[in-house]
């Protein structure tokens, strides 16, 4: 019940676990990692246990990547286990994306249904996969990775906030909120999301609140914020006093 996201100029890998380890006094049930592999696919390594034991997965393969999204899970659709574990990924048609969700997506039956009669084969029980899927319809019809997610959410019923990648679109992270917490945190050596701002302290202290409904793209060194109303806006940059 937690993510962490990042574009950064060298490996973000370490800073995605740490970010996972200072959320875990969220409780979860699993955790993972997907990121860009230097081969230029859309890759998801998940683990039943531990934030550790995913660091020890991950320590243990040499995983690198600039560009990644972490996720622990607090299962509500689909019980605990491996293939309900986040990012899951949608790979199909030439479009790889993979995508992390905290929260609840309401309509999912009536997606679902729509998704399988079009084709997709789902691997999971959870609402998460849905979405996935219908973003990666969207992008498949021709639309980029930001508008896909955003005329998604105008699809979606219910609680979400989602940080998503795309292996075409290698330079950004695409990330949504609604009812669910998520920010921007922004820094000298790259840009981020959270949920919460300890996730980030190690690296930066200033953050940005999303609003309901905002939709976002952060790259190494930009981030663009488009509004539940379709506007791209400005938001305040706050310096958190937390400590790390
Ligand atoms: N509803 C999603 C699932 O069950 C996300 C749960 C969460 O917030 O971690 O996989």
């Amino acid at each position: 019940c937690g993510i962490v996201a990042a574009v950064g100029s060298r490996n973000i890998v370490p800073l995605l676990i740490d970010g996972l380890k200072k959320l875990e006094y969220r409780g979860y049930d699993s955790t993972g990692i997907g990121y860009l592999s230097a081969d230029g696919r859309v890759v998801a390594e998940r683990s039943l246990e531990r934030v550790a034991q995913l660091e020890a997965q991950i320590n243990e393969k040499h995983i690198e990547a600039m560009v990644g999204i972490a996720h622990t899970r607090w299962a509500t659709h689909g019980a605990p286990a491996l293939r309900n574990a986040h990012p899951m990924v949608s790979n199909s048609q030439g479009v790889s994306l993979c995508l992390v969700h905290n929260g609840i997506i309401e309509n999912h039956d009536e997606i679902r249904t729509e998704l399988a009669v079009a084709g997709y084969v789902f691997t999971s029980d959870t609402d998460t996969e849905v979405m996935t899927h219908l973003i990666h319809q969207h992008c498949v019809q021709g639309l980029d990775l930001y508008e896909a997610v955003y005329q998604t959410t105008k699809r979606l019923k219910g609680l979400y906030a989602i940080a998503v990648m795309r292996a075409d679109e290698p330079h950004h992270i695409i990330g949504a909120r609604h009812g669910a917490p998520l920010l921007i945190g922004v820094g000298e050596r790259g840009n981020y999301l959270a949920s919460d701002t300890s996730a980030l302290l190690s690296e930066t202290r200033k953050v940005i609140y999303l609003e309901e409904g905002d939709v976002v793209e952060i790259a190494l060194d930009s981030y663009r914020i488009r509004s539940i109303a379709g506007d791209f806006v400005e938001r305040d940059v706050h310096v958190s006093e937390l400590s790390a």
